[in-house]
């Protein structure tokens, strides 16, 4: 370890052990004393602990979902521009919004540190925190998920699941059932359910070469779908023509 790493972990430590509230989730501060680079805060801790355990995270968000379940006269609509690349997220709809210590993503409160459960006996909510910092990790696993290869490649061993070889260096993420044909066939499913689309349970690791095979049989998809929509339309508009 260089002077410098050396000097700045010392004053890290100094800073962390002062903010360090009594009672502290102790697989974080584990994760914290193994980093070259000790997180000087106990928020910073957090965070890197949750950005070290995506998939963690993913379930953990995915849970206290569960636990909230769907707002009543909430549906998934979908966003003006047809991106599919955001879950469904009806906490964060200001119809929905459940107020101040609730986390915006999972809709349960929100406690020191951006911590999902009380350790700290308060029985109150942080009012500060919108997110937990664990809902912050998996809401980006949710929209941009190459960022995990890796971690989904762990996940998933030495297979590509499309070629059935062996999986290469270059394989790319990849949602098992493209998002358009879960908005397409699963829209009513009951929200908590719905965001494994955008989790790891719909997530998977395969080969370019696969990929990019698969990539154009869902373009062909979309193209008959638009083409056979089209076609619906025209004959909806030939129907009440007068004189057709
Ligand atoms: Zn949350």
């Amino acid at each position: 370890m260089s002077n410098w790493t050396a000097d700045k972990n010392a004053r890290a430590d100094a800073r962390l052990k002062k903010a360090l509230p009594d009672v502290f989730p102790r697989a974080v501060l584990v994760h914290a004393y193994k980093k070259p680079l000790l997180p000087p805060t106990p928020r910073l801790a957090i965070d890197s602990y949750w950005r070290a355990h995506p998939l963690r995270a993913d379930k953990l968000a995915r849970a206290l979902a569960a636990r909230s379940g769907t707002p009543a006269g909430w549906e998934w609509r979908l966003d003006p521009a047809g991106d599919f690349r955001l879950p469904p997220a009806p906490y964060r709809e200001k119809r929905f919004t459940p107020g101040r210590g609730h986390c915006c993503i999972c809709g349960q409160p929100t406690f020191r540190v951006g911590w999902h459960t009380d350790l700290w006996g308060k029985a109150e909510p942080n009012k500060n925190a919108a997110w937990h910092a664990s809902c912050v990790v998996a809401w980006k696993l949710w929209t941009q998920p190459r960022e995990h290869l890796k971690a989904l490649r762990k996940l998933q061993g030495p297979k590509c699941p499309v070629t059935r070889k062996r999986l290469l260096k270059n394989g790319e993420v990849d949602h098992r059932k493209p998002l358009y044909r879960v908005w397409r066939e699963n829209r009513d499913t009951d929200w908590p359910a719905l965001l494994s689309f955008w989790g790891a349970p719909n997530l998977q690791v395969i080969n370019r070469d696969g990929h990019l095979t698969k990539c154009q049989d869902e373009a062909r998809e979309r193209a008959q779908w638009r083409s056979a929509a089209g076609a619906d339309a025209v004959e909806r508009l030939l129907e009440i023509l007068p004189g057709s």
